[in-house]
């Protein structure tokens, strides 16, 4: 017996158990493109934007702006060893899937959350020194038919029977070697499962995207999204065109582009559209000295989805410098414009600007700023290119633009409701200081498992007096706000949004929210008591509407967003993370989270700061461990405080946790290379922050 006959009896088996053990459990649904594009299906949530348009529209009404006030708990689901938890769960005929931190992925019954099974992938144990490049934060799984797909951190994807938890082929999908990682969720269209990757900021990565069989994990292809050496052979036609646009010896530095987050699949054109990323390094300079647009760095790429074979491309921005990426959602629409009906693509990237195309052609019809963009003064539809402002490549001295890396809007999901007309972002007000003076550009060479983005940036404060960040509506048509609600902090999750008009949005301040679609106004405020990075979702099983999400305060800001972010008191371990659903009829009691702490440095009077050593473990620190304990060592929630840890107080303690991984089931990386005096320097560089936080 093969092994794919094997696979089709046990299917047959645990369909027999489960409608023997449950009716509302019995297997209907056959997830293929057909059930994933149609907009119909209202009980599930088949795709990780719902349907193939990445809309997050749901047609479900029972929850309305009159009766979204008697929305409660339901049921609950403590989420074990978890913290960052940014992934939107799925629902296939009433079980709910979803993966958390370390990958690990559970199946509960979506109308109790009984757990009925659950797959570690032991990441800690598999990868335990690649753990070091990029974070624990998956945004999601993938289901095809029967089967489940898993992108793990470390670059594995595995798909598993959905029934049962068990793993069917697994495939390593990046380079051991390199410091690249995966984040985003796997995306199934066509019998094909797509993954990218991150690490431009990591070290000389190039990046690409490889779709591979649902059914037997073999490569079906891969798409480069910046070419390499020419005297290697281009891969395709495209990378012979994109190299024209590059200068210099840019293979030397990877190139970046690494797409790891932002595809759709176009069922109705056949059509697959790739977000792609920024470069690396951040500073064209050195990457590409002599200018040029470096395609298809911040793009949108039209690829045709059974052969990876370009189709068109629009690029954001053209030359990228300031960590601009396009790895946000492409959502997909029919608009009427000027009286016809434009099978469009929308987009609202890092760079500012909101885009809308024609995805017939990849005609650009308009671009237009969501909040403050001072990189450019407009964008010039005939030439279908921004039009840079002086200064802004930061030539000669540093300067201040926005948005920053953090972008205008990140990957936290938009949504687009068809009634409204309207789509819903969750925006950032965010500037950043780039310059370069004092960077060796032309000697500039990096390592892999190093940050290092060949620019010196510094954090330029909020844009606005006003707030931080905003959800807007925005017309895609006429291109401007409709209406806004200000937000006090600045890392706000994605939006869902019902026929009923209604728009639900979780906050960083752990408050889930309800809006009027159509107004903006406030209509259900739930305190969740920790900070909340993943979008709600809705489903629908034996008449009663669900409204669910994973509440656990994670991403990159999570990681790196320093002492505003740490304020908010989600400290690492501090509240329990929890997926948890409400309905109109729910009687369910979530137990009251813990306060926000901050977590406070831990006094020693024994161990003498050495500041030399420290000044040696500082650089150390922030090419590598800040990625997850924060710059300064000013964790932000996804990691331990270490100026509050007493690890770092033991030479002994310390070393069993940092050279021989004694936490790597908790995510930890192992750093085998480190010698015993870049060792000590790390001790007593966190020791003297924590001497420093504790003198002021
Ligand atoms: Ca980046």
């Amino acid at each position: 017996m093969n092994k794919q006959e094997n696979f089709v009896i046990l299917s047959f088996a645990t369909l027999f158990l489960s409608t023997v053990a449950t009716v509302t459990l019995a297997q209907s649904t056959v997830v293929n493109d057909e059930a994933i594009a149609n907009s119909d299906q209202s009980g599930n949530w088949l795709a990780y934007g719902r349907t193939h348009s990445e809309q997050r529209f749901s047609p479900l009404n029972q929850i309305t702006r009159e009766n979204v006030t008697n929305l409660q708990p339901d049921w609950y689901f403590p989420v074990p060893n978890s913290r960052s938890l940014v992934s939107t769960p799925l629902v296939v005929d009433g079980v709910i899937y979803f993966i958390a931190s370390l990958n690990v992925v559970r199946a509960l019954d979506a109308t109790s959350g009984e757990e009925i099974w659950s797959f570690n992938p032991q990441v800690g144990q598999v990868a335990p020194e690649r753990m070091r490049a990029g974070w624990d934060n998956s945004r999601g799984i993938s289901i095809w038919e029967n089967k489940l797909f898993v992108a793990t951190w470390d670059g594995r994807l595995i798909s598993l029977d959905r029934t049962n938890g068990e793993q069917l082929w697994s495939t390593q999908t990046i380079d051991p070697e390199l410091a690249m990682y995966v984040t985003g969720a796997p995306k199934a269209f066509k019998g094909k499962v797509l993954v990218g990757n991150g690490g431009t900021e990591n070290g000389p990565n190039r990046g690409y995207v490889t779709a591979y069989d649902a059914n037997t994990g073999e490569q079906a292809w891969r798409f480069w999204i910046v070419p390499g050496n020419p005297a290697d052979g281009f891969e395709d036609e495209a990378m012979e065109m994109a190299a024209e646009t590059w200068t210099g010896e840019w293979w030397r530095h990877g190139g970046g582009g690494n797409s790891w987050h932002g595809w759709t699949y176009d069922a109705e054109l056949n059509q697959l559209y790739i977000g792609t990323g920024n470069g690396s390094p951040w500073n064209r300079k050195i990457r590409s000295p002599d200018g040029g647009d470096n395609l298809f760095l911040d793009s949108i790429v039209a690829l045709d989805p059974d052969s990876g074979e370009y189709l068109w491309h629009h690029q954001n921005t053209p030359g990228e410098t300031w960590d601009y990426n396009s790895n946000m959602d492409i959502v997909l629409a029919d608009l009427v414009i000027d009286g016809e009906t434009i099978k469009a693509l929308m987009q609202a990237p890092k760079n500012g600007f909101f885009y809308v195309i024609n995805r017939e052609n990849g005609e650009l019809l308009s671009a237009e700023k969501i909040t403050e963009v001072t990189w450019a003064s407009h964008y010039d539809i005939e030439t279908a290119r921004p039009v840079e402002l002086p200064g802004v490549r930061y030539e000669t001295e540093a300067i201040r633009i926005s948005p920053g890396p953090i972008g205008a809007h990140s990957w936290h999901a938009m949504s687009f409701n068809p009634n409204t007309g309207l789509a819903y972002i969750p925006s950032i007000h965010s500037s950043t200081i780039y310059g370069d003076q004092g960077i060796d550009l032309e000697g500039f060479e990096r390592e892999q498992w190093r940050l290092n983005t060949g620019v010196n940036s510094m954090p330029g404060g909020n844009t606005r007096d006003d707030a931080p960040a905003s959800l807007q509506a925005w017309d895609p048509i006429r291109q401007e706000q409709v209406w806004e609600v200000l937000a006090d902090s600045n890392w706000n999750a994605g939006t869902l949004t019902t026929a009923t008009n209604l728009l639900f949005q979780g906050r960083a301040d752990g408050h889930l929210l309800a809006y009027d679609a159509e107004t903006g106004e406030e209509l259900w405020d739930y305190d969740l008591g920790l900070g909340i990075s993943a979008p709600p979702i809705t489903y629908q099983i034996d008449g009663k509407q669900y409204l669910a999400l994973l509440v656990g305060w994670g991403g990159s800001m999570a990681a790196l967003g320093g002492s505003a972010a740490a304020e908010q008191g989600w400290s690492y371990g501090a509240q329990e993370r929890r997926l948890v659903a409400f309905s109109l009829e729910g009687t369910a009691v979530l137990p009251r989270q813990p306060p926000p702490l901050i977590p406070q440095p831990l006094p020693s009077s024994d161990f003498i700061v050495n500041f030399d050593l420290a000044e040696q473990g500082g650089q150390e620190f922030n090419g590598t461990c800040s990625m997850c304990h924060g710059g300064g060592a000013i964790a932000a929630g996804i990691a331990p405080d270490l100026r509050a840890s007493g690890i770092p107080l033991s030479r002994e303690a310390f070393e069993n946790v940092v050279r021989n991984g004694a936490l790597s089931d908790n995510g930890m990386p192992i750093y085998k290379d480190l010698n015993d005096e870049q060792l000590e320097s790390l001790r007593h560089y966190i020791r003297a922050q924590a001497e420093a936080a504790l003198a002021q």
